[in-house]
């Protein structure tokens, strides 16, 4: 590979080249004093090169990539909205971004043009003075391919390179746009079209690789990551996360060894560990890290019979950034069973550890434990849990090994552990302050009814778990629990409220402070120089704390729930602060929204000190008025109805009929959907909507669901006042 010294020094002489690439950013009315002229020389326009990359975390007037820094730390050196300015935040401007979906992008920030994707893998760029827009382009996503999304068909954000943007498409496409018109410069399909694969995570370019994972594990695909030439491309090198069929050579020799750790016929089931979210690169050591996802079945019964650690599930690999060879690998949770993902953020530091300075690669995967490893060789320098956690009562560091509690591999009775497959943490960004050596982790305390499900079958392109989904979800099938007294100890501390913002101080090991949200659940968060901790609601409050304490010094109510992470940048001499609202994910589809808003549109809001715009309150649209629908059902028939919908239906349109508001409740559709019902579910008639055809359900299966849906409908117009 090439030096770290080699590549800098490439990097300057690319310079000049990237300048002309870029065209003269257009200038609001009435432009600051000193900016550039649009009919003067072109504006001295910083390139987004692989030395501005490298050095990015040393300035803050930019965001360039999706965590601000090759590191993921979030971590912004502005101080001008600090402690003692923060009270006089206010609204700069906002743009509306005409999604429908959940918002999850992480706005970039180069040469006064804000960058941010959409749901459908939409991307706009605004002036960043103003909010006008520059541009927009339509990923024309596939949407038959939509509900392959497990959790809405979300997108976290860019990656800016040589005046290109770079995004990921739902159906499985890396794009690259021109940064200056948003046209399409080069569009490659990057997962095989016949297979349940989605994209929902940020491309990261390191050394002139655009890198790109994908998801599904869900519904049975095999993970991979794949590095294209950013200026043509072409692919690079391809690592795939699990082994594939024994029988035909594997692909590298990590795959042989992994393959030492499956049994029985994982590769008919594709094995899942697919690479959704975190990367993190290190340009001196010249190692790019990923995180790995899920068993796929979720059940390892189903998918590795005998047992097995089933490598590279649910790890953090370090790979070779040039060629992508496995250079070392942690699993945080050997043989998963529970969809326990190591997808969450990945953040590198510098710590100083038993006296040693340290260089460090820390993680807050969904499976409640906190772990800190030395980067360069993996070693393994703690684990410990940062949430509530019963499937196992800690993590021996001499082995590296979660120590697994009596019950935690559940059987066919329904065994409740915690965290659940939401995570103790999940996608939400946290941040990494310096300053204040903390960690702010977006937790989640969630627990979750895990169950064998005897009947399971695997559907091609269908959700395949190999558990009992609607006994988990709580439709009454009959299935068994076992109590509560039975699952063993655990470990970690229960707040007893399902979502905090928590201060991890990684060298001590501990809480150094957390804010535990009542009735709502916290996005990701931002951390500056200026001592503060920026993190949006879903009930629309955005909020800052100061970093080392956790008081809260401002906050503002937005009316509109919140998920993405924040970022910042500054222009002319001012800082701004941007954050995406928009519900949606998997808590949008079958969560719940306590802002009550159904179907509401997205919006990208910037504030600054001393700005004060107002703002139109963002709005749903009016649900339908519920009309009677006459039905008969069949002895036995909503029972059956409950149960596929419980198994087929529930993880887009919400538990139990009751939708989280992102897409359609059906408790309230017209009755002409009644009417075409069958037509909707088995044909597809609503594909172009995102609404797949269900083609293996009989007409009976159908007639069943609409039985079940209509009580549902029944029970809620009987609780409405007339
Ligand atoms: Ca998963």
């Amino acid at each position: 590979m090439k030096s770290f010294q080699a590549r800098l020094a490439s990097a300057a002489l690319n310079c000049s080249a990237a300048i002309a690439l870029l065209t003269v950013v257009p200038q609001p009315a009435g432009a600051q004093p000193g900016a550039a002229q649009a009919d003067d020389v072109p504006v001295e326009a910083a390139p987004v090169d692989d030395a501005a990359l490298i050095r990015a975390a040393e300035s803050g007037d930019e965001w360039l990539t999706i965590g601000r820094d090759y590191a993921e730390t979030r971590y912004s050196p502005l101080e001008e909205i600090g402690t003692d300015t923060v009270e006089r935040l206010g609204l700069a401007w906002y743009y509306d971004t005409g999604s429908l979906r959940g918002l999850e992008a992480t706005p970039l920030v180069s040469n006064g043009v804000l960058y941010a994707s959409t749901s459908w893998s939409n991307v706009f760029a605004v002036d960043a003075r103003t909010g006008e827009e520059l541009w927009r382009w339509d990923a024309k996503a596939d949407r038959k391919r939509g509900a392959r999304a497990c959790c809405d068909v979300v997108n976290r954000g860019l990656a800016l390179y040589e005046g290109k943007v770079f995004v990921g498409v739902i159906d499985g496409r890396l794009a690259a746009l021109d940064a200056a018109t948003g046209e399409t410069v080069w569009d490659v399909q990057t997962t095989p079209v016949d297979q349940p694969y989605t994209i929902t995570g940020a491309p990261r370019v390191v050394d002139g690789l655009v890198v790109i994972g994908n998801g599904g594990a869900e519904l049975g695909v095999r993970g991979f990551v794949s590095a294209y030439d950013a200026d043509t491309g072409e692919l690079a090198w391809r690592f795939y996360t699990v082994p594939g069929d024994p029988s035909k050579p594997f692909e590298s020799p990590a795959l042989a060894a992994a393959a030492k750790t499956w049994t029985g016929e994982w590769w008919k089931y594709g094995g899942g560990g697919t690479a959704w979210d975190a990367f993190a690169y290190d340009p001196e050591a010249g190692l790019l890290y990923v995180g790995t996802g899920n068993g796929s079945p979720w059940d390892r019964n189903v998918r590795s019979p005998d047992g097995g650690d089933n490598l590279y599930l649910s790890s953090i690999l370090a790979l070779d950034a040039d060629t992508g060879e496995l250079v070392w690998h942690y699993q945080t949770t050997p043989g998963d069973t529970w969809d326990y993902t190591a997808v969450q953020q990945l953040t590198l530091a510098e710590l100083e550890i038993d006296g040693r300075e340290r260089k460090v690669i820390m993680q807050a995967p969904k499976n409640g434990f906190f772990y800190v490893l030395d980067r360069l060789t993996g070693e393994l320098l703690s684990a410990d849990p940062y949430t509530k956690v019963t499937w196992a009562s800690g993590v021996d560091l001499r082995t590296g090994r979660p120590i697994e509690t009596p019950h935690a591999r559940y059987g066919e009775a329904l065994t409740t552990i915690t965290p659940g497959p939401n995570g103790g943490h999940n996608w939400q960004p946290m941040s990494y302050n310096p300053d204040a050596g903390l960690l702010y982790i977006p937790v989640s305390e969630n627990s979750f009814a895990y169950g064998h499900d005897p009947d399971f079958e695997f559907v091609p392109r269908a959700w395949n778990l190999g558990i009992d989904l609607a006994s988990s979800f709580g439709v009454d099938t009959g299935a068994e629990s076992l109590p509560e007294s039975e699952y063993g100890p655990g470990t970690g501390e229960s707040v007893g409220v399902a979502s905090s913002l928590l201060a991890w101080d990684p060298v001590a090991r501990e809480p150094r402070w957390r804010v535990l949200h009542r009735d709502e659940t916290g996005g990701g968060t931002l951390t500056t120089a200026g001592n503060l901790v920026f993190q949006g609601t879903d009930a629309g409050r955005f909020v800052a704390y100061r970093a080392d304490t956790g008081e809260k010094l401002w906050e503002m109510d937005l009316g509109h729930g919140i998920m993405a992470a924040p970022s910042t940048y500054l222009l002319d001499g001012r800082q701004y602060v941007s954050v995406l609202s928009g519900m949606g994910g998997a808590g949008g589809l079958y969560g719940r929204n306590p802002t009550g808003q159904y179907k509401a549109s997205g919006r990208l809001w910037t504030f600054a000190l001393d700005a004060d715009a107002d703002f139109e309150p963002v709005r749903g649209i009016e649900k339908p008025p519920l009309t009677a629908i006459r039905h008969d059902a069949a002895p036995g028939q909503v029972a059956r109805g409950a149960e596929l919908y419980g198994e087929r239906c529930s993880m887009c349109h919400g538990i139990n009929a009751v939708s989280g508001g992102t897409i359609a409740d059906l408790r309230y559709a017209t009755p002409e959907t009644y009417e075409a019902f069958d037509r909707i579910v088995r044909q597809g008639a609503y594909e172009g909507l995102g609404m797949p055809a269900f083609s293996w359900f009989t007409e009976e299966d159908t007639d069943a669901l609409r039985s079940f849906l209509l009580t549902r409908r029944e029970a809620l117009m009987r609780e409405q006042p007339d």
